[in-house]
């Protein structure tokens, strides 16, 4: 009687193996690739498929960064405007939604055809030490940080932009006002030292 359950029993797990492969195989995020295009592909020739002028995945040293900012080419391709000034967001219908979009970089490769004025120049660094690309961020009225509203660039760029900012602000790199504040200091003295 034992042994007819035991190998009941088996051939009921390898009846519940049978199915579950196929139905693992087949859930909605399968891709299925043609085998002519995996057949004899290493991971360097994959790498060769990435459009170079999609590449992200080399990361730029601020310092080279900078030179980009100061040099002739940054002035030549900018005009003297600030880098966000000329683009325009690509959008669905008439009216731009709230807010920008999350990424244009995703596992290092630009997966959109309008990435935003940080992620479309491989070159722009956000440091605290970019300060010229910094300032281009801050309003001239009023010290803060230009809404994405009007700089059009991503969320997580405009998050790399406020830790670049308060950094700056902390370590000195940008100069920036505190109002003045007038205190009456004979509110704060004793009578007796006052006299
Ligand atoms: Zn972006």
């Amino acid at each position: 009687m034992s042994i007819v359950f035991t190998r009941l029993q088996g051939a009921l797990r390898q009846s519940i193996i049978n199915k579950a492969i196929p139905v693992r195989c087949f859930t909605r995020g399968t891709v299925f690739h043609s085998e002519e295009a995996e057949v004899g592909l290493e991971e360097s020739d994959k790498n060769d498929l990435v459009d170079p002028a999609k590449d992200r995945r080399k990361p730029i040293p601020f310092e080279t960064s900078i030179r980009y900012v100061a040099s002739a080419a940054f002035k030549e391709t900018y005009q003297g405007n600030p880098v966000w000034k000329l683009y325009r967001r690509n959008h669905k219908g008439q009216i731009p939604p709230r807010k920008t979009r999350k990424t244009c970089i995703r596992n290092g490769i630009i997966s959109t055809g309008n990435p935003c004025p940080i992620c479309r120049d491989e070159y722009l660094v956000l440091d605290h030490r970019n300060t010229t690309l910094l300032k281009q961020f801050i309003s001239e009225f009023n010290g803060a940080i230009i809404s994405y509203q009007k700089t059009g660039i991503c969320q997580r760029q405009h998050q790399n932009l406020l830790i670049a900012f308060h950094r700056a602000k902390d370590y000195g790199t940008i100069t920036f006002d505190v109002p003045f504040r007038e205190y009456d200091y004979s509110e704060w003295y004793k009578p007796e030292i006052k006299a």
